[in-house]
């Protein structure tokens, strides 16, 4: 039997026709595309991480419940008293994780959103619905709650802010949803950092929300930690599913370093907020584009008709990666998601913007 033929017979078919994740080769580029901090920390707090990592027992397996970490990130992200949490290689595995403990339910989310959650849906085996955002990007509230109604998910996600749009969905809203659900409502806090509100410190006054965040956007893409915030029962549960070892050592005491340093990342995040305010301003002074209110740390523009895909090529070839959103969701037509970054990238960025549009624009 030739492989193709046994693939044929034994791989799920849904898994077949999907594409793996793509994820661009930046080479030498600028990386704009995927919300990463572009900051390091100062030396002398490298030399202090790197000698912290001497003790590190690589021979051993790591903890399966670091509890100095857990306390520390409960600590320094105000997780409330009475609420638990899990830790995820990623939020992404969290949200694996979740799926693969509930039973009988759709996964939803308004779309456009992280394609993480449908795709893992796809992965086991759930089926995702959703109601497309309105033209602001805010939540269809009629047609959620009747979608709600008629599929009774098991989860629901909700970006806060949302990627790829930017923005906080209304909180009326948000109390709606979690009061019309008969299963868990899942604010995704992956940009708190950014944002000016959170629903950690409340996640225990309702029954059914879990808040999940990862330190991904704050400077630590490279070590994959996410947690998952709920009330003890819940988080017991899904806790049943993860792999004992999920989360490795050397990520185990570098987000312990990190967070006994949080007041670097939460700088960093401050000057990246600032940032953000300069490169709306530049963005929104262009001709033709339309620069949507954020609360991450991207902007997403929506430029000329037919812009999107030259500006991309254009940028790429001038060193400057950014993420080409056109001709996914019908609502992204002609949209681009830049990363903010440092005052120098931010500045390259614009120049090699402002030469391919002469080239684009005559
Ligand atoms: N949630 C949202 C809304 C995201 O945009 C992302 C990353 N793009 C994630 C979760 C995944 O983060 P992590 O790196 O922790 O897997």
């Amino acid at each position: 039997m030739s492989v193709q033929s046994m693939i044929e017979r034994w791989v799920r078919p849904e898994i077949r026709a999907l594409k793996a994740y793509h994820v661009a080769d930046p080479g030498k580029m600028i990386k704009l595309d995927a919300m990463e901090n572009p900051y390091t920390w100062p030396e002398a707090v490298r030399n202090e991480w790197l000698s912290c990592l001497e003790a590190a027992q690589i021979n051993r397996y790591p903890s399966p419940r670091p509890e100095t970490l857990i306390d520390l990130i409960k600590s320094e992200m105000n997780v409330p008293d009475g609420a638990d949490i899990i830790l995820g290689n990623g939020s992404d595995e969290l949200i694996q994780l979740m799926m693969l403990s509930m039973q009988g339910g759709a996964v939803m989310a308004p779309t456009p959103t992280f394609v993480m959650y449908e795709m893992t849906a796809k992965f086991v085996d759930m089926p995702f619905v959703s109601v497309p955002l309105t033209a602001d990007f805010d939540i269809d509230l009629e047609a959620t709650l009747a979608l709600i109604e008629s599929e009774q998910p098991a989860l629901i996600f909700l970006a806060y802010p949302n990627n790829p749009t930017g923005n906080l969905f209304k909180r009326d809203d948000i109390e709606a949803i979690i009061e019309a659900a008969d299963g868990w409502v899942i604010i995704d806090e992956a940009y708190y950092a950014f944002s000016e509100d959170s629903y950690i410190e409340r996640v225990l006054n309702y029954d059914n929300v879990m808040v999940m965040r990862t330190v991904s956007k704050v400077g630590l893409a490279g070590l994959r930690l996410g947690f998952l915030v709920g009330s003890p029962e819940i988080i017991e549960e899904i806790n049943k599913v993860r792999m004992p070892y999920n989360i490795n050592v050397l990520t185990q005491m570098s987000v312990q370093f990190a967070l006994e340093h949080h007041d670097i990342l939460q700088a960093q995040a401050a000057e990246l907020c600032e940032q953000r305010t300069s490169l709306m301003d530049e963005l929104a002074q262009i001709d033709g584009f339309q620069v949507y209110p954020t609360q991450a740390n991207f902007i997403l523009v929506r430029v000329g008709e037919g812009e999107a895909l030259p500006i991309f090529e254009g940028l790429k070839t001038r060193g400057v990666l950014i993420k080409n959103l056109s001709g996914h969701d019908p609502a992204l037509q002609d949209c681009l998601r830049i990363t903010v970054s440092t005052p120098e990238e931010n500045a390259q960025f614009m120049q090699a913007l402002n030469a391919t549009l002469e080239v684009i624009r005559g």
